[in-house]
């Protein structure tokens, strides 16, 4: 079901709890402004998803509270794993859902990298 953004950051949302390390990830890298981790259920070859380490509910609320600073952070960081995972040269999709329409599913912002293969066509279903 998706969220509904409009509610406050729930600090027991499964990524919350990631970050807390209360529940395993399969971590692919950590700095002082964002946490990524393998995705459970993999739409491609490579599929891995990038939080900020902030409390954010959402895209809407990141840009809305955020400090320059986390905004710079989380933004070079979704850079600096693409390139650990030598996804640069092939290139790959980042995606963001949200809220309702967008079918965000986990109330804590998460940028979706898909690497691996070529995508062809912008899906919009
Ligand atoms: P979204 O629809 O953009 O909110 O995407 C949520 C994503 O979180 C989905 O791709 C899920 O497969 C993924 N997900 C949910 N629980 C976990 C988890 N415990 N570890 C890793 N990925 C998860």
């Amino acid at each position: 079901m998706p969220i509904d953004p409009s509610l406050p950051y729930d600090d027991n949302n499964i990524f919350a709890r990631i970050l807390r390390g209360e529940i395993p990830s399969k971590k692919v890298w950590e700095d002082d402004y964002a946490f990524a981790f393998h995705d459970i259920r993999p739409q491609a070859p490579v599929h891995v998803l990038v939080i900020p380490k902030g409390a954010y509910v959402s895209w809407d609320d990141f840009t809305l509270k955020a400090s320059d600073a986390e905004i710079a952070g989380f933004t070079r960081a979704i850079g600096t794993v693409t390139r650990l995972l030598e996804l640069d040269t092939p290139g790959y999709r980042l995606m963001v859902n949200m809220g309702g329409h967008g079918h965000q599913e986990v109330p804590h912002l998460h940028v979706h990298i898909f690497g691996g293969r070529q995508f062809l066509h912008m899906i919009c279903d």
